[in-house]
């Protein structure tokens, strides 16, 4: 195997000019994606999380230069949904099994952060998990929206390249966008960006800069998509950016931060016809069919020949879960949340973590010991448990991540009520990333491990 390749897979680090040197050689290019398509099953396993997307206005006051919604474009039909559509085809989604909303606007002041912390604390009613895409925000307007329930926020980057943004983004500014991440990410959120390949001028340098720049952030998505010029915008005779291109960085962002989420962009769809299952097959394990109906598809255009624009959400539903299956994988039931393998040594934050799950193990009360009995290697229903697993704040007793269940032991401690309330938050924090918490008192253990053995196969049957 390629020595640069070997080194990514196993170790999920690169330096700038390994990152560039695989860019360049397209000799090696089945090689990268066999890897990535690897790292992604070895950690994010063969579920494909399909997350609904509703377009809910196309009014945008940016100027993004490759974008058909930018404010000069005056040839765009806009259209805003009012609160009670948004609903409507979010509680269709529901109803065609979608455990993920992402609402995406241009950036449009019309919503307000409290409009918007009203429209999403009635989504969050459907227990689903929500994604915002609606740009650049005050830092007090994402903590609101995130106390309303938002999980997750998509603000692609698009390039890191100082020059190139300025040139690609009039009045905007690259550091107020990295600012933008950072605050996310420091407020909780599952974090997501993603970049564009094949803007003018774009190097495979700067590229290779957009990778890092990822990893350093330890962005929790992350989506790439081909350049694709729009007719009514200034890079209208701009050629395509590369699909082949664009499939290699995602599959080096996979190689380099191996248990996030990776979307199958519709872009590369649109440049190669069964573009988002190649890159399924080459390090992605999302897609994110479009739930938002009638004309609106058509009128969301960032760029030109989007799919399915003449679909319904049900056929779309039924195509994709057709084409996935197709390739030997399943769609997932849960909302897909990341989560962290203690394997990953991920920030000096995630470190400590880690280094206080070790502790634990060492130091397992009684019941856990002899819990741990029934459970180790896979003994129960064949199921892989971990031990003392870090899962965002907290680190859990024991966990079955492809159950999504957790197992908690609780001695007399916790019916002190400051306690019952702390272990309130630990469970409805564990409910929100998707996971089942069964919870047992350690003189159960004690005296009735059968029964609790009982509960637990009930669950995984
Ligand atoms: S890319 Fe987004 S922010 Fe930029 S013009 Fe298009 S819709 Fe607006």
């Amino acid at each position: 195997m390629n020595k640069i390749i070997q080194k990514a897979k196993t170790g999920h680090e690169l330096s700038k000019s390994e990152i560039v040197e695989l860019l360049k050689d397209d000799s090696i290019n089945q090689e990268l994606f066999k890897a990535a398509d690897d790292v992604r099953h070895e950690f994010v396993g063969d579920e494909v999380h399909l997350r609904a997307l509703i377009e809910f206005s196309n009014i945008c006051r940016c100027h993004c230069k490759y974008c058909g919604l930018r404010a000069e474009n005056t040839n765009v039909s806009r259209y805003r949904l009012n609160k009670e559509e948004i609903l409507d085809f979010a509680q269709k989604a529901v109803g065609y099994g979608y455990k993920t909303i992402v609402m995406q606007s241009g950036e449009d002041p019309f919503f307000t952060a409290n409009y918007l912390c009203e429209i999403v604390r009635d989504i969050k009613k459907l227990d689903v998990a929500l994604t915002l895409s609606i740009g650049e925000r005050p830092r007090e307007e994402y903590e609101k929206l995130k106390n309303a329930g938002v999980d997750r926020f998509l603000i692609r980057i698009e390039t890191t390249d100082e020059n190139l943004y300025k040139e690609m983004h009039p009045q905007a500014s690259l550091e107020k966008r990295k600012q933008c991440l950072y605050d996310l990410k420091e407020l909780g959120y599952e974090t997501g960006s993603g970049c564009l390949v094949g803007l003018p001028n774009q190097t495979l340098e700067s590229l290779a800069d957009d990778i890092l720049f990822f990893k350093k952030l330890d962005a929790d998505m992350i989506g790439i998509g081909p350049f694709i010029p729009h007719q009514d915008t200034p890079l209208k005779d701009v050629p395509h950016g590369s699909f082949e291109l664009a499939l290699k960085v995602m599959a080096i962002v996979r190689l380099l931060l191996p248990d996030i989420n990776i979307p199958a962009t519709t872009a590369m769809e649109t440049l190669n016809p069964n573009g988002r299952i190649i890159a399924l097959q080459s390090g992605a394990n999302v897609v994110m069919p479009n739930v938002t109906e009638g004309d609106y598809r058509k009128k969301y255009e960032i760029y030109p020949g989007k799919i399915c624009i003449n679909d319904t959400p049900a056929k779309c539903r039924g195509c994709i879960g057709g084409k996935i299956a197709s390739i030997g994988r399943t769609i997932s039931t849960e909302k897909g949340f990341r989560v962290r393998p203690l394997s990953l040594n991920p920030s000096p934050a995630g470190r400590g973590k880690i280094n206080i799950a070790k502790a634990l193990r060492k130091k397992m009360t009684p019941q856990e010991t002899k819990l741990w009995v029934y459970l180790r290697a896979n003994r129960l229903g064949k199921t892989k448990f971990k031990r003392q697993y870090p899962i965002g704040k907290y680190i859990v007793d024991f966990v079955s991540i492809k159950n999504m269940l957790v197992l908690e032991l609780d001695g007399g401690g916790h019916t002190i009520e400051q306690h019952k309330k702390y272990d309130k938050e630990r469970d409805e924090y564990l409910k929100s990333r998707g996971f089942k918490v069964l919870r047992f008192w350690n003189n159960e253990i004690d005296k009735n491990i059968d029964g609790v053995i009982e509960k637990i196969m009930e669950y995984l049957r």
